[in-house]
């Protein structure tokens, strides 16, 4: 799960991760109140949408105003904040259609003397957290990465002891950081490293973390990410989620116990077991096609999350054929039959559905399925179901 900007600060204040004064506006006159609160003679107006790039991405309608802005008085913050509320910021990181702003946050300004990227994700072979900092702050870490990786400096920790000091001196030679900064490092790399662990955090990012003119080090920006799996621990962050900021159909899903990720091919999936949806995946683009969705719809399916699941393939419009891949485990081929005749005549399926069925109870499922007279192609197995779909969805697409 991820959170905003302004809550991640907010948990940055209450773990002690030094960040600038900042309010939260969602109309222009409190974004004028929040300029005059922060009593400096300037801050910076800054959108807050889960998605990164903001500071470089555009406003659809007024290209010239960006998603993170310097302004000078109450009465441009208010402006500004006017010309993002209600309005939505494409960065690279939206797509086309950009994501919606329905808050702002209007923060002090600072003397910026360095720009710094630190990013502390989970690294699976040492089985520990890693803390990466590099002197590239404020541009995208992933170029860094690809251009110049020599530039990016790990410390692994231990998540039961967290960072030592030494690590952090390491850090800071290699980034050049001396004196009172090197001090701010310390308390700021041990804090946050201690937060990540404490909230279950799958990634923490700060870019840019910046050294300020008289030595402080201050997180500008905040990009957490929450284990979804651990949410359970933490019912105050569980609170943070912001339905808006999410795919519509991966909510509902979500609420139906499926797991439904929505991609941008044309054939819609739909899978029982994790598994064997990446490999359904794997085998249509193998033959050409292009999947619309991952969706597992878990190995005891039963026949209302299979309908449910139905629909939400159907409600994507760049869906032009199904392939059903079911492997009766746990789950019947009888439920997913049932299932996918009860569908049809719930909600008519109009575009070609290819079925693949195998496992408990294959037969009376099969059977079922050819006595409904329903319509479908049935394929005996998986590249025979693959082929089939591919050709399915290029003929409805023209
Ligand atoms: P994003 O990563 O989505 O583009 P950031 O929060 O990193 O958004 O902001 C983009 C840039 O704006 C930063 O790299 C920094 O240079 C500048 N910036 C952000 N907040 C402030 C601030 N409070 N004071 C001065 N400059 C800021
Ligand atoms: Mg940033």
């Amino acid at each position: 799960m991820k959170i905003h900007e302004y809550q991640g600060k907010q948990l940055f204040r209450n773990a002690s991760v030094p960040v600038l004064d900042s309010h939260v506006a969602r109309t222009p006159d409190e974004a004028a109140a929040a300029f005059k609160a922060l009593g400096g003679a300037i801050a910076v107006v800054k959108a807050q949408v889960h998605a990164g790039g903001r500071g470089k991405g555009t406003i659809i309608g007024q290209e010239e105003q960006r998603g993170v802005q310097l302004v000078k008085s109450a009465e441009e913050a208010a402006s500004v904040a006017k010309n993002m509320l209600h309005n939505r910021l494409v960065t690279i990181q939206t797509g086309p259609e950009g994501a919606l702003v329905n808050q702002v946050i209007v923060e002090a300004g600072c003397d910026i003397e360095r720009e710094l990227y630190l990013g502390i994700v989970l690294d699976r072979a040492t089985a520990m957290p890693v803390l990466m900092v590099s002197s590239e702050g404020g541009v995208e870490i992933e170029k860094v990465a690809e251009e110049s990786p020599e530039k990016i400096f790990r410390e692994n920790f231990h998540p039961a002891v967290g960072l030592h000091s030494f690590q952090v001196r390491k850090l800071c030679k290699k980034l050049g950081i001396t004196g009172p900064a090197a001090r701010a490092a310390d308390h700021f790399m041990k804090s946050l490293c201690r937060f990540y662990v404490d909230l279950d955090c799958s990634m923490a990012e700060i870019n840019p973390l910046v050294i300020t003119k008289s030595g402080e080090m201050i997180a500008l920006d905040a990009k957490i990410t929450f284990d979804d799996n651990a949410l359970f621990r933490h019912p105050e962050i569980k609170e943070l989620r912001d339905l808006n900021e999410e795919e519509p159909a991966e909510v509902r899903a979500g609420n139906a116990g499926l797991s439904y990720v929505k991609l941008d091919g044309t054939i819609g999936c739909l899978v029982n077991g994790a598994g064997l949806a990446m490999s359904t995946m794997d085998i249509i683009k193998y033959h050409g096609g292009k999947p619309a969705n991952f969706l597992d719809v878990g190995g005891g399916a039963t026949t209302q999350q299979v309908v449910e699941a139905f629909n939400i393939i159907l409600s994507d419009p760049n869906v032009k054929a199904v392939l059903v891949n079911i492997f009766g485990g746990i789950a019947r081929c009888t439920t997913i039959a049932t299932a996918v005749i009860e569908a049809s005549k719930e909600i008519g399926i109009t575009i070609p559905l290819v079925v693949r069925l195998e496992g408990t109870e294959v037969e009376e499922g099969k059977k079922m399925l050819a006595e409904s007279g329903l319509a479908m192609i049935t394929a005996d197995d998986l590249t025979d179901a693959a082929k089939k779909v591919v050709q399915a969805a290029a003929a409805v697409a023209g």
